[in-house]
């Protein structure tokens, strides 16, 4: 499809005006194309050389509008580390509306009703993170968002230093937040509460329309995505940095993307956003805070639900967690899920957390390992590790499908610095290497086999903020 052929809807729009903000976005002095992903037009049934198009910048500028397009800013509130803030919304995002089933977004295209201090922009470094991480989580299986491209430009931006301006053109088939739901929960709005969660029905889980327990059923719904999402990210080593309620996604996606990162070595305690002191969004905390946000959006539901009902559905949360979690593990390692494996998997965690292993690197070589020592000298000491393996392999592990699931490369930290850097002197040639990597991530591309060591050590655990 040519892009002036394109049709987009806006069905948002119907709802009363405290739902949005119609907004235009705010281009950019001088954009221009970083990277486009074919993976996503093709989604789209968008044709890849419109991608090329100065057309097609100029949308991701928001200076081109496509037919039927009135772009808003959605409101929304939400519990920022704990605390409830009664009005957050989109800030810096702009919806364009929806295509295919996709809700195509603009991320860093300018003020909005919802901006509260801020400028509306995002910098090229943290829309280069979100662009690639987006695609390498969809690759590695992990429900996410997604992204169309990405522009740079000669706009300034004030952050801790001055940097450029860019957008994200980001897509997904939903972008309501638990805060949405918190946010008319709050203000005591319960006709819009009631409404809100019939356009949820109706856009993501329409099999529930004709249902007359509708809303018990999405929030179970919710809570069982909310809980596979948690096992995915634990069994990639995804830290996500941000739990807040307004950053998780009632379909269970991987939403604002910010300070993540993925694990070095093995880390319980990992913490990867600065801000974040006391560790509440810790690696190893992220299911606990999958639960606690699900008791928030449980209380906002409280009007359209029975309460007994919804706790005990709540209640289900941590059996989809584990049940899910040690299925995800059972295939990194090769084995059968049917049998009860969690000793042998606390067992192996407690020895990577002792010896400071890489993560990704363990389970790769795990996968194609011929002699014991291969997989003992990634340990300080091989002692533990061998006498693991030594039980391991009387389960008689299954080699042959490994690989598929023990990813060669993820877009560690380090690497993302290494494009942005590149970036910030106008060679883009790293963003689409690794955005072919990230697609690909469990191949062998010799050619990027250094990506595939453990991190250099001064390299490692890298901490960021949430100011992007
Ligand atoms: P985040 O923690 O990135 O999810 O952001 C929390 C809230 O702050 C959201 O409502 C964002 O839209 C808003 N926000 C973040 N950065 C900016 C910015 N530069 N300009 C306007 N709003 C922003
Ligand atoms: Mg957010």
């Amino acid at each position: 499809m040519k892009l002036e052929n394109i049709k987009l809807k806006t069905d948002y729009l119907n709802f009363d005006e405290e739902f949005f903000h119609k907004v235009k976005p705010t281009p950019l002095k001088k954009p221009f194309l970083i990277s486009a992903n074919n993976e996503v037009a093709k989604m789209l049934e968008i044709d890849k050389d419109e991608l090329y198009n100065s057309k097609f910048t100029d949308l991701v500028n928001g200076s081109y509008i496509l037919d039927g397009s009135e772009p808003f800013a959605m409101c929304y509130a939400g519990h920022q580390f704990g605390y409830y803030v009664p009005r957050l919304g989109d800030g810096r995002a702009i919806n364009l509306g929806e295509l295919k089933g996709e809700h195509l977004q603009l991320k860093g295209s300018g003020l909005t009703r919802y901006s509260r201090q801020g400028d509306g922009r995002a910098v090229l470094r943290s829309s280069i993170r979100e662009y690639l991480m987006s695609e390498a989580m969809h690759a590695l299986g992990v429900p996410t968002t997604r992204a169309l491209a990405v522009i740079g430009s000669d706009e300034n931006v004030a952050r801790e230093r001055w940097e450029k301006g860019a957008v994200v053109l980001r897509v997904s088939p939903s972008w309501i937040r638990f805060g949405t739901f918190e946010y008319f929960y709050y203000k005591r709005k319960h006709d819009k509460l009631e409404q809100l969660a019939d356009y949820v029905i109706e856009q993501s889980f329409s099999e529930l329309s004709q249902k007359e327990n509708r809303y018990i059923l999405m929030y179970e719904e919710i809570v069982k995505r909310t809980a596979h999402l948690m096992a995915h990210w634990q069994s990639v080593g995804f830290s996500h940095g941000v739990m807040n309620t307004d950053n998780m996604s009632i379909e269970g996606l991987t939403i604002d993307y910010g300070p993540y990162s993925f694990l070095d070595d093995y880390d319980f305690d990992f913490i990867c956003n600065h801000t974040d002191a006391e560790g509440r969004y810790s690696f190893g905390n992220q299911p606990n805070i999958g639960y606690w946000n699900l008791s928030m959006l449980l209380k906002a539901l409280s009007p359209l639900i029975n309460m007994d009902k919804g706790k005990e559905v709540l209640e289900r949360y941590p059996t989809y967690f584990t049940q899910h979690f040690h299925s995800l593990m059972c295939a990194k390692l090769g084995l059968d899920e049917s049998k009860d494996r969690s000793k042998l998997i606390q067992w192996l965690f407690n020895i990577m957390q002792n010896d400071a292993v890489d993560y990704t690197l363990f389970f790769r070589t795990l996968s194609e390992y011929e002699s014991k020592d291969e997989i003992g000298k990634l340990f300080i000491s091989d002692k533990r590790i061998i006498e693991w393996l030594e039980e391991y392999e009387k389960e008689l592990p299954c080699k042959e499908d490994m690989k598929r699931v023990n990813p060669k490369y993820v877009l560690k930290n380090y690497m993302l610095q290494e494009a942005i850097e590149k970036a910030e002197t106008g060679d883009f040639s790293l963003v689409d290497s690794f955005l072919y990597i990230a697609q690909n991530p469990y191949e062998e591309h010799e050619e990027f086999s250094r990506y595939a060591k453990a991190t250099p050590h001064k390299f490692k655990a890298l901490k960021l903020s949430c100011s992007s």
